[in-house]
């Protein structure tokens, strides 16, 4: 018999090492900076195309490469940074596998432009799918320019697998953040399409941070020092009272390179324990140095895990240097574990003008009426509850509490149409009295037994549907605000919703500008508070940035589910019979009545003849 087993062609081994070194265009960015780094480059710049996806170029400053050299590193296992297996126990480079190069230009079109400082003349080596295509001598300066093109070109699987541009852009700036956060010493840019994103001078630690994050940063770090025989810690941590929903800026770095570790990340958690709000995720920029040989970089391909020797020893050590920070700037002392520092002052100036209290009557008011009022008279409920919300705000003005972010004005965000055929035709007419379970269900009991319906669910359906149809239909109304909000986002966070500002538009936001590091809104949806609208947002951008959408992905929809899941009314919030009946009726007018948006079922029926087999 015919032997069977062959070596597999270099160009092949090398595509299949590239599908786990490049899973996309930030994948590129990370490899190629860390390259720059390694090369003692003192400047660097990135310039991307189509969020990477037609160009990632890197160029450097940095030792650059020999004729030799150049041809040579993009052979598979070609690397200048180890020479032995006893160096793997002791890496003080960024690379070391000598894979990235030779992956690469396994799946792209390549362009290398190199020069050492002590070579009269450069070298230009064009290789595409692993084959040299050219090498030429060229003139340029001292140090190195490689650009990638059209990356898996030759791979459409893997092409069509690539998330949108706000997605992989997303990606690509968080890589660029990770290294130029590591590295403070180095001067970075970012030329995104054409535009300067980032331009960040040679500096230290803190100045490279608030570089980045915006210049309000500054006054919200917190440092932190602290040194040990196994670890030193430095770095900064942000103040309890600015974190964020959502993952927000969040960096470790072990020995100056990038790394993700739950565990790590739970010491930080455990030391910001009472004094972040519940949603809240503490931030955190946190540079560790161990001894290279007490940890083992070589378990993950792209080189973002790594194990330490002695886990245990440094969660202890984090967890108390971050609360002795905390505890020495007096972040502790001022705040109440208990208490919501909001409750301190029922008068919350900032936000709110103070208005005088009143005594409202509601001068239709007729007790005989009410039985009919209640029965149909939905657009008169409206009216009623928004005068009965209003004397109520005056009599507590600006006391806000998390329960109330949400009160009566959302639930009318839906159309005036309020038709409940589904009872009608359904025979499942719902009695005139609903009731709340546990603050969470509504309990609606019909003919043939009792339908339960979850508060929070049912409101997202009819907000999501709402919203949806705002956009398309292009029509919300917005509400005109005297003096424009200013709001702070990071400048990654704007470029996110500049990206869907049209959309926006269409829900009932109104941009007057955008700023480097401040949005300006004039208008906001009707239904929505000024006080809420930063929340939102940054809800919005979170759930923009953790790519949930994959195939058929659609940007309306993923803005109407975040809107929706922001806005709807929340478990545990008590609800008038009024409010209860209201939702009831506007999620039959629905066209899902039953999902929610993200397809969770948002009510039940209790049949009474299982009620009966209870009692048999
Ligand atoms: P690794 O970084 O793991 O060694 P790479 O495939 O990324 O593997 O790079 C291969 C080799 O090419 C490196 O070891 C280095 O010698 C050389 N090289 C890559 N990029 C640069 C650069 N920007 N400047 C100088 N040399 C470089
Ligand atoms: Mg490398």
């Amino acid at each position: 018999m015919v032997d069977i087993i062959q070596l597999l062609p270099d160009h092949v081994a090398n595509q299949i090492a590239a599908g786990e070194v490049v899973q996309r265009p930030a994948s590129l960015v990370k490899e190629l900076l860390e390259n720059a780094i390694d090369a003692k480059a003192t400047s660097v710049n990135l310039v991307i195309k189509d969020a990477g996806k037609t160009l990632v170029q890197v160029i450097d400053n940095g030792i650059g490469m020999s004729v030799t050299d150049a041809r040579f590193c993009f052979e598979r296992h070609a690397t200048s940074k180890i020479k032995a297996a006893e160096d793997l126990f002791n890496i003080n480079t960024k690379g070391f596998r000598g894979e990235a190069l030779a992956s690469i230009a396994a799946i792209a079109h390549v362009e290398l432009k190199t020069k050492r400082e002590l070579d009269e003349i450069g070298t230009h080596i064009v290789i595409e799918g692993s084959k040299v295509d050219a090498q030429d001598a060229v003139v340029v300066p001292v140090g190195t320019s490689i650009s990638v093109k059209n990356l898996f070109y030759n791979i459409p699987a893997r092409r069509n697998f690539l998330k949108t541009n706000t997605v992989e852009t997303r990606h690509v700036i968080d890589e660029f953040h990770r290294v130029a956060l590591a590295h403070p010493q180095v001067a970075f840019s970012f030329i995104n399409n054409g535009s300067t994103v980032f331009n960040l001078p040679a500096s230290n630690m803190r100045q490279r941070i608030v570089n980045i994050f915006g210049a309000k940063t500054n006054e919200k770090l917190v440092p932190v020092s602290e040194e040990t025989e196994i670890v030193s810690v430095e770095g900064f941590v942000v103040k309890p009272e600015f974190s964020k929903k959502g993952r927000g800026e969040q960096f470790f770095f072990v020995n100056n390179r990038f790394i993700k570790s739950p565990y790590l990340h739970h010491a930080i958690n455990s030391a910001f324990e009472g004094l972040i709000k519940e949603g809240g995720q503490p931030g955190y920029f946190l540079f560790l140095q161990v001894d290279t040989t007490s940890i083992d970089i070589n378990i993950h391909p792209t080189k973002t895990e790594i194990k330490f020797d002695d886990e245990h020893a440094i969660y202890a050590m984090l967890r108390a240097s971050v609360k002795h920070s905390l505890g020495q700037f007096s972040i502790v002392p001022v705040l109440d574990f208990n208490k919501d520092p909001e409750m301190d002052t029922p008068y919350d100036f900032n936000t709110k003008n103070p208005v005088a209290p009143t005594i409202e009557v509601d001068r239709n008011f007729n007790p005989f009426e009410k039985e009919q009022r209640r029965r149909n008279d939905y657009a008169t409920f409206k009216e009623n509850s928004n005068s009965q919300l209003n004397s109520w705000e005056a009599m507590y003005v600006g006391l806000k509490s998390n329960e109330n972010s949400l009160n009566l004005e959302s639930i009318e965000f839906e159309s005036e149409e309020v038709t409940g055929s589904f009872f009608e035709s359904e025979e499942k007419t719902p009695s005139e009295i609903t009731f709340q379970l546990q603050n969470k269900y509504i309990m609606s009991p019909i003919k043939s037994g009792i339908m339960v319906i979850h508060q929070n669910l049912a409101h997202q359906r009819v907000l999501y549907e709402s919203i949806l149809k705002n956009i398309t239909v292009k029509e919300a109304i917005s509400q005109q605000l005297l003096f424009p909000l200013r709001l702070n986002f990071t400048s990654q966070d704007i470029e996110v919703l500049k990206n869907i500002q049209e959309q926006l538009e269409h829900t009932g936001f109104g941009f007057s500008a955008f700023e480097k590091e401040t949005i300006e809104i004039n208008g906001i949806p009707v239904s929505v508070k000024e006080s809420e609208i930063k929340n939102i947002l940054e809800c919005l951008v979170n759930d923009i940035r953790t790519d949930i959408p994959d195939v058929g992905f659609s940007q309306n929809d993923l803005l109407a589910k975040s809107l929706a899941k922001s806005l709807a009314v929340k478990t545990g919030k008590p609800m008038k019979v009024e409010e209860q009946e209201h939702l009831v009726h506007q999620l039959f007018a629905c066209k899902e009545p039953t999902k929610s948006p993200n397809n969770k079922p948002v009510l039940m029926i209790l049949d009474a003849s299982d009620i009966d087999k209870k009692f048999n």
